[in-house]
């Protein structure tokens, strides 16, 4: 028994380890002509692109061991110009797990005792109660609404947070989590949520005329997977689509401008079998178009890049909305950024998506402004220099610090259409 025990534990430490073992990450700037020749490395087995820029903007991916030789000469010989961000991937997320642990010595995210911590990355159960204890305790603010059990049994949880009868006022509809592996982002959802609720005088500021719908953990099967060893770089959800295929890219499935998938299932950015054929984006597209009416601004937000990106993000099929109120998207998006820059002096990027990233199809930014009627939409990308494994010890400020930036649009929002 003792020996199988050792045994076993071998085999799981051995694993915990194989995950991205001599991974490199790269930073990658090629220009107008060198650009196409390195996107079509986008759909080979062990590429990941963490981001896939425009010419003249660096690109971030990481290579498997098996193919480093081919796509450093691949590099060399174009004269593309590169600098190696990490020699072995596998470290850093080691490096993450290992400080994470010293953490959760110290530290709880929610406790049974009701404290919350919003200095330590949440485990899905500490979000789910979190925000059923918030909801028993201040039910003349929050009321939560179970959009739908994800394909493994979680809740994927619509907060409601108004002065009075939600619905009835301009509403400002935002989502984190979409994207499993970026963790930085549902943490200023979760702190924004627990300042309107709780703070007095932030309530009594944005909450007068303005209503808030937050899906702050969209993709709970997705962010659980990611938490487990060896998924780190998990971006999908977890529905098995295929009885060998798991998880489609839930920003490349809504229905607006979807188009059906040129890269096999299991790809990163795989846009799903049909439009909104992931029930985690059926019911977020659901929930917005029930509240269309009063439906003003929508947020989708992910890491990583210090972006305010406004639709659109596609460039085919024009679609029956022109995208007439392009000025009122720029100066919005530079209330967000001068907001933050004052603040502590992060700078943003405010840039239309399509011009950043070329052409993507079936995103919830361009869906919510389109297909659902939002006035406006936009996708924030937090957190620029990190990559995915944004540290922990910098949550707390990074969800102050977006928190300046809600505040402003919801400030907005409130004096424009309140
Ligand atoms: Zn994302």
């Amino acid at each position: 028994m003792k020996f199988l025990l050792i045994f076993l534990s071998f085999i799981l430490a051995a694993n915990c380890s194989e995950g991205y073992k001599n991974y490199k990450l790269y930073d990658v700037v090629p220009n107008e002509t060198q650009y196409d020749a390195l996107a079509a490395w986008e759909y080979i087995d062990g590429v990941d692109f963490f981001r896939l820029t425009s010419p003249n903007r660096s690109s971030k991916v990481l290579i498997a061991p098996k193919i480093q030789n081919d796509f450093e000469s691949f590099l060399t010989r174009n004269n593309i110009v590169y600098s190696i961000l990490s020699e072995d991937f596998d470290v850093e997320i080691e490096k993450e797990r290992e400080s994470m642990m010293e953490t959760r010595k110290m530290k709880t995210g929610y406790s049974i005792e009701g404290t919350a911590d919003f200095s330590v990355y949440w485990s899905f159960a500490e979000m789910d109660r979190y925000l059923q204890d918030l909801a028993a305790r201040y039910p003349h603010r929050i009321t939560l609404e179970n959009l739908i059990f994800s394909p493994e049994g979680r809740h994927v949880w619509a907060v409601k947070i108004s002065s009075g009868v939600f619905g009835q006022k301009p509403i400002i509809g935002m989502e984190t989590g979409m994207h499993a592996r970026e963790w930085a982002a549902p943490p200023t959802s979760f702190y924004l949520i627990d300042k309107l609720v709780t703070d007095e005088a932030i309530a009594a500021e944005l909450l007068a005329r303005v209503d808030w719908l937050i899906v702050p953990m969209q993709n709970p099967d997705g962010y659980e997977w990611s938490r487990t060893p060896n998924n780190r770089l998990w971006r999908q959800n977890r529905r098995q689509i295929t009885p060998t295929c798991t998880g489609a890219d839930l920003n490349r499935n809504f229905a607006y401008s979807w188009r059906a998938a040129t890269v096999a299932c299991g790809n990163l950015t795989y846009p799903g079998p049909f439009a909104l054929s992931e029930p985690e984006d059926f019911v977020l597209h659901e929930v917005m178009e029930r509240y269309r009416q009063n439906l003003r601004m929508y947020l989708s937000v992910h890491t990583f890049g210090d972006l305010v990106l406004f639709p659109w993000g596609y460039s085919d099929n024009p679609g029956p909305l022109p995208l007439n109120n392009v000025e009122e998207h720029i100066h919005v998006g530079n209330i967000f950024r001068d907001a933050i820059l004052a603040a502590t002096g992060k700078d943003y990027f405010v840039v239309n998506s399509l011009n950043y990233f070329g052409n993507i199809n079936g995103a919830v930014d361009d869906n919510m402004l389109a297909a659902v009627g939002a006035d406006l939409a936009y996708t924030l990308e937090l957190t620029d220099g990190f990559s995915f494994l944004y540290p922990e010890d910098r949550i707390l400020a990074l969800s102050e610090e977006t928190f300046v930036g809600y505040r402003a649009l919801g400030r907005y929002i409130g004096e424009t259409y309140g």
